[in-house]
C-alpha cells in the first residue's frame, strides 16, 4: 500500500466519517485555468484563505491532492483551542514584548474565527463553545498553570483555575489522576470533517474553483504568471501561489518538506457510552488535554463515544501502536474497561522547531504557510483568513514574521532522533 492509499484508508477508519454530512461535490480540474491566486492544499488553512480571497473579489483556485479531509483537517480531535503550546509569557520572552504581545492577542482570539465562520456560513458541524481543560499531571505543573491563567486573563483571555476536586467533577476521571487544571472558556469542540466540508461548500458558493484529486506536481514561472502543473495534465496559471500542504508537504517547493517534522497523532474512539457512563464522564462536554510533554487529549465524540488521542511513532502506524491509548483510557477511566474500542486512526501534525506557525515568501508572489503544531483547528482558521486578506494587499492582518524557509538539520534522520526525543520526554513525564 503506498502512502496515499494509507491516507485514504485512514480517513475511512476515522470516527468522523461516521455521521459526516455529504461531502460537497468536487472533482479533478478538467482543463487549464487562469486565476489571481492558486492555493495548494484544501485543509483549514487553504479553504479559509480561499474564502477570504474570494470575499475580496479575487479569482481563486484550490487544488487538493486527494479527497477533502485526507489531511489533518479531516482527521483531528475537533478541539477548538485558542492558544499555543507555550504560555503567553514564554511567547513574549521568545519574540520580544511587542511581537510576542501581538502573537498572544491573535492566538487568544483564534477560536473566534472558527465560531464566526461557522455562524456566517451556517456550517452544521456540532460546534459548541463549552471550553477546553488542561489537566495538570503533577503539582508542579498545576503551579505553572496558576501563573498561566493569570497571564491569559491579563491579556484578555477567559481562563479559570480548577483545583483537583473541581477538575475531577468536570472530567469524571479516577481520583488522584490529576493535581488540578484550568479551563479556557473561549474554547470548544466541533466535528472536524463536517467543519471542513462546510468551509469547502462556502468557498464553492463564493465562486472558488475547488478541485479534489488534483495533485500539484510542478511549479514553474514567476509572478504574475506562476504555472502549476497537475498530475493529470492541466496547468493553472496564477498571479500568486499559496502553498498550505502542512505535514503532507511533498517536494513541490524545495526545502518545504524538510522545514517541519511530520509527527503522527493517533486516536481511538469507543462504542457509544451507555447513559449512566455518559452522565459520569465529561458531563459538561469539555475537551481535555493533559500537561505532559507527550500528552493525551480526550473528549466525547459522535454518538456519545469516548475519544482519546496522543503521539504516535515517526512511521506509518500499526495496530499495536494504539494499545497505549487503550491503556490510558482504562487508567484514567476504569469504568470504561468493558467498553469496546471501535475506531483507530492516525493523521500527521506539522511540528516546527520554535512551536510557532511559519509564514514564508521564498519568491515574489509565492507563499508557504504551515506548522500549526497540533493547535490548528482554531489557529489555521484564523491564520488562513488573515493570509487571504494579506494576499489581497491588506497590511497587518496577522502578527507572524515572514521568515526564510530553512531546512531542519539532519531532517533525513528525523525518524531516529525525533523517536528518541519522544522516549526521553516520556521518561521525564514519568519522573514527574
Ligand atoms: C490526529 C490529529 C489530531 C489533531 N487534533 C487537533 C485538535 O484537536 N485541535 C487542534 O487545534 N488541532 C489538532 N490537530 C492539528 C490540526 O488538525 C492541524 O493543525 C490543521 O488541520 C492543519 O490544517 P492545514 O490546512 O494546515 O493542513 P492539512 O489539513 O493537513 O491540509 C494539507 C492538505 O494539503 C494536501 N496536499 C499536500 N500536498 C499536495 C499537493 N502537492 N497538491 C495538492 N494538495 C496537496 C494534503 O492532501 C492535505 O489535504 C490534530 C492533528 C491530527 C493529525
Amino acid at each position: 500500500m503506498d502512502a496515499r492509499d494509507g491516507q485514504a484508508a485512514m480517513i475511512a477508519a476515522s470516527v468522523w466519517t461516521n455521521q459526516a454530512g455529504a461531502a460537497p461535490k468536487t472533482g479533478a480540474l478538467p482543463g487549464p485555468l487562469r486565476v489571481d491566486v492558486a492555493v495548494v492544499g484544501a485543509g483549514y488553512l487553504g479553504t479559509t484563505a480561499a474564502l477570504a480571497l474570494a470575499a475580496g473579489g479575487a479569482r481563486v483556485a484550490v487544488l487538493e491532492r486527494g479527497e477533502l479531509g485526507q489531511g489533518a483537517s479531516g482527521l483531528n480531535g475537533g478541539q477548538v483551542i485558542p492558544g499555543l503550546k507555550r504560555s503567553p509569557a514564554e511567547i513574549e520572552a521568545q519574540l520580544g514584548r511587542e511581537r510576542g504581545g501581538a502573537v498572544n492577542r491573535f492566538v487568544l482570539r483564534s477560536a473566534d474565527a472558527v465560531f464566526e465562520l461557522v455562524a456566517r456560513h451556517g456550517i452544521e458541524c456540532g460546534a459548541v463553545r463549552n471550553g477546553w481543560i488542561q489537566a495538570a499531571a503533577s503539582h508542579a505543573a498545576w503551579l505553572q498553570q496558576r501563573a498561566r491563567v493569570n497571564e491569559i486573563n491579563e491579556r484578555g483571555g477567559n481562563a479559570t483555575l480548577l483545583d483537583a476536586r473541581e477538575l475531577q467533577q468536570l472530567l469524571g476521571v479516577r481520583a488522584g489522576a490529576y493535581a488540578g487544571g484550568w479551563l479556557n472558556r473561549d474554547a470548544g469542540t466541533l466535528h472536524p470533517l463536517n467543519y471542513l466540508y462546510g468551509l469547502a461548500r462556502a468557498a464553492l458558493a463564493a465562486g472558488v474553483h475547488l478541485h479534489t484529486q488534483s495533485p500539484v506536481v510542478g511549479l514553474q514561472g514567476q509572478a504574475p504568471a506562476w504555472q502549476l502543473r497537475l498530475a493529470h495534465g492541466p496547468v493553472v496559471t496564477a498571479g500568486q501561489v499559496l502553498i498550505c500542504t502542512n505535514a503532507y508537504s511533498d517536494d513541490l517547493y524545495p526545502g518545504l518538506r524538510q522545514s517541519i517534522l511530520p509527527a503522527t497523532s493517533l486516536q481511538i474512539a469507543s462504542a457509544p457510552l451507555a447513559p449512566e457512563l455518559r452522565a459520569q464522564i465529561l458531563p459538561q462536554g469539555q475537551a481535555v488535554s493533559d500537561s505532559r510533554r507527550v500528552m493525551n487529549y480526550f473528549r466525547i465524540g459522535p454518538q456519545g463515544r469516548f475519544m482519546i488521542g496522543g503521539r504516535g511513532p515517526f512511521r506509518a502506524a500499526r495496530r499495536s501502536d494504539y494499545d497505549g491509548l487503550v491503556s490510558a483510557m482504562h487508567r484514567l477511566f476504569p469504568q470504561l474497561r468493558d467498553v469496546p474500542v471501535e475506531y483507530r486512526w492516525a493523521g500527521q501534525v506539522a511540528l516546527t522547531r520554535d512551536f510557532l506557525p511559519h509564514v514564508h515568501q521564498p519568491r515574489p508572489g509565492l507563499w508557504c504557510v504551515l506548522g500549526c503544531n497540533g493547535r490548528g483547528v482554531a489557529l489555521a482558521s484564523a491564520l488562513g483568513t488573515a493570509i487571504g486578506e494579506q494576499l489581497l494587499g491588506r497590511p497587518g492582518t496577522h502578527p507572524f514574521e515572514v521568515t526564510p524557509l530553512r531546512r531542519l538539520p539532519l531532517h533525513n534522520l528525523h525518524r531516529l532522533y525525533a523517536g528518541g526525543l519522544i522516549q526521553y520526554f516520556r521518561l521525564l513525564d514519568r519522573l514527574g
